[in-house]
């Protein structure tokens, strides 16, 4: 590990409210760590608007190069305000890091860790010309906000399956203003797709394996006696799968807790299931000494009517 500091000239170190340090570009503050190369530092990163120097070499930044193991060097160079804010954008979702801009106009861009780890990363348009130059970096300290997704597209299919309820009724559209919003992050209308792909098949598929898990599950609860289960399937012709009818379930626990501590009165109630399979829920509730509700049973059942009630409370 490569550690090199150098205090220039502090002019101004201020706290803000998320505790993070805000770090004023024309100190020379540079603690880099080994994320980060530092070969071709030379002390005067700090002179903000040092264009003269032309003795030194400037890597350019190019975009096919962003991938979760891309690192930022001082003195990079980008075409534009643009392409530096997407390479930041899509390098903190790459690795799990969230940034928030502190500066954001058209000459410099200053942006720091959401979580106030101490990184800085600053971008300063050079002289009269389109070109951003990386002059300040303080690397990450922090860990990764979202585990293991290393690609964008999984990590944005995780995002959806774990944000939205309904993301078969996302069109790709929303699916890219969505995580804009969210994650100040522009992705591509093909990534979006995918990730949506991802996320249905993760989703629809675990649904299936469920189901066909349910006769395990109840025989399992019903072996240990944990209380009174019924499962209904239907199978209209013998060569047919057998579906998923109706599931009944009150634990044991419940129908003791409600017996021994409840008001003897019962309400009931049923609504919507959102799944992509439908169904409705149909549910038993008391109430407890605390005037709380204490859910007693619960049933799974294809439509609310007449029959499916009294298949409930029979
Ligand atoms: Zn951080």
């Amino acid at each position: 590990m490569r550690m090199k500091k150098k205090n220039i000239s502090v002019k101004s170190r201020v706290e803000d409210s998320d505790g993070a340090f805000m770090i004023n570009e024309e100190v020379g503050h540079h603690e880099i760590n080994e994320d980060y190369d530092t070969n071709d530092l030379s002390s005067n990163v700090d002179s903000d608007e040092d264009v003269r120097d032309n003795k030194r070499h400037f890597s350019k930044y190019r975009a096919e190069d962003m991938t979760k193991g891309f690192k930022f060097r001082l003195g990079m160079e980008f075409k534009s305000l643009e392409e530096f804010k997407s390479a930041l954008q899509e390098h903190s979702v790459l690795n799990g890091k969230e940034v928030r801009f502190v500066k954001n106009d058209l000459k410099r861009v200053r942006a720091i860790c959401k979580k106030g780890c101490g990184f800085v990363i600053m971008a300063s348009k050079v002289g009269s010309s389109q070109t951003f130059r990386l002059k300040t970096l303080v690397g990450h300290k922090c860990g990764r906000a979202f585990g293991s997704k290393s690609a964008s597209v999984e990590w944005i299919a995780q995002v959806l399956v774990d944000r939205f309820v309904n993301v078969g009724g996302m069109t790709v559209i929303q699916i890219i203003d969505e995580i804009k919003k969210s994650y100040s992050v522009g992705i591509t209308h093909w990534k979006a797709g995918r990730a949506k792909k991802i996320a249905m098949d993760s989703l629809v598929g675990d649904g299936e394996r469920q189901y066909a898990r349910l006769y395990d599950y109840v025989a399992e609860l019903l072996r240990v006696k944990a209380g009174t289960l019924k499962i209904k399937a239907n199978q209209p012709q013998p060569t047919l799968q057998p579906r998923f009818g109706s599931l009944y379930m009150c634990l044991e626990g419940c129908k003791e807790g409600f017996l021994g501590s409840c008001r003897p009165f019962i309400g009931v109630d049923g609504c919507h299931l959102k799944t992509s399979y439908g169904g409705q829920l149909l549910i038993a509730v008391g109430r407890y000494p605390n005037d709380q509700y204490f859910p007693l049973a619960f049933a799974v059942v294809e439509t609310e009517c007449k029959d499916t009630w009294m298949w409930f409370l029979t």
